[in-house]
């Protein structure tokens, strides 16, 4: 996420006066789920017999970056993201790479450079998918050990349904590299990343994985939805900064009929959450509150598991 607008989700506290756990009872209730008792307990870390979740969509840079207002000095940083981590008892993250140089190198040999040291981190590399050289940059950054591929459109001003973007969707089909990709307005024009534009890559490329972020968003969620129900096999959701107290875009996030409909269409198995480190206003207590909103869902623990960690591990081989 890349944005700068006031945040005011739907079923966020309008009210500083109303508390975490009220908070997390409304959005329980709205969901029809009775809150689950082990989710009264101050700790945000999952229980001692469940995984400790492995999360996506962090970005980070060389320079503190992003919109977090909390006042830590390196928001943006990986040594910032480890702490965040660690805080809300998070084993690791898929981390994308910088849209631009860092340090005077290239954005994805600097992911590589900067996490050779944070073996619990897992790099997604970021391509411009219009690029001619799009095909053999994604070869090279899987030669890197990269596990797959952010892209932007509006940030890129990429059309989806560019033909000059066709070899790299066949590059990271033949490599099996999962291709993260943002949906939801984020400004530019609107026609060029509808979600809809999805169905024909994932037609096109039938073993490429699609992970489809912010579902859309709630002004575009229909079509993000029926992309998932139309690509069974490859399209997952990406349950990125939907919800939450702390900072996050009208725009973005789900309502949380919404919600509930794609936990019922998709499913858990199809679900993977992300941060979207570091754009919300806190992000340390964006990620304790997303996992406990996830974890209020009364899904079987196997579930909840899946959704926080269990198919993207899937999804990137480990
Ligand atoms: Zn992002």
């Amino acid at each position: 996420m890349i944005r700068s607008a006031a945040p005011t989700p739907e079923i966020r506290p309008r009210s500083r006066s109303i508390s975490r756990r009220n908070w997390l009872a409304s959005i329980a209730g709205t969901a029809g789920l009775a809150l689950a008792p082990r989710f009264t307990a101050a700790t945000p870390a999952a229980s001692a017999s469940r995984p400790a979740p492995f999360i996506n969509h962090c970005h980070i840079a060389a320079k503190k970056f992003g919109r977090d207002t909390s006042g830590r000095p390196h928001v943006g940083t990986v040594g910032d993201l480890q702490e965040t981590l660690a805080d809300a008892g998070v084993a690791g993250a898929v981390v994308f790479a910088p849209f631009v140089a860092q340090e005077g190198r290239d954005p994805n040999e600097w992911l590589v450079h900067t996490l050779a040291s944070h073996p619990n981190l897992v790099g997604f590399a970021a391509i411009d998918p219009k690029h001619p050289d799009a095909a053999r940059r994604v070869r090279d950054c899987a030669a890197m050990k990269l596990k797959g591929i952010k892209i932007h459109p509006p940030v890129m001003k990429t059309a989806l349904n560019d033909p000059a973007c066709r070899p790299f969707f066949a590059a990271a089909e033949e490599l099996r590299l999962p291709v993260v990709c943002h949906t939801g307005a984020h400004g530019w024009y609107l026609k060029h990343y509808l979600p809809l534009l999805l169905d024909d890559i994932a037609r096109d490329h039938p073993k490429l994985p699609i992970l489809i972020e912010h579902v859309g968003g709630m002004a575009l969620f229909d079509q993000a939805l029926s992309v998932l129900m139309n690509h069974k096999q490859t399209t997952y959701a990406g349950y990125t900064m939907e919800t939450g107290p702390t900072g996050r875009f009208p725009e973005s996030g789900l309502r949380a009929e919404q919600i509930r409909t794609l936990r019922d269409v998709a499913g858990p198995a199809r679900i993977v959450y992300g941060h979207g480190y570091p754009w919300n206003s806190d992000n340390r207590r964006a990620l304790r509150d997303d996992l406990a909103e996830i974890r209020a869902w009364g899904l079987p623990a196997e579930e909840t598991d899946l959704v926080l960690g269990g198919n993207l591990r899937r999804l990137i081989g480990g």
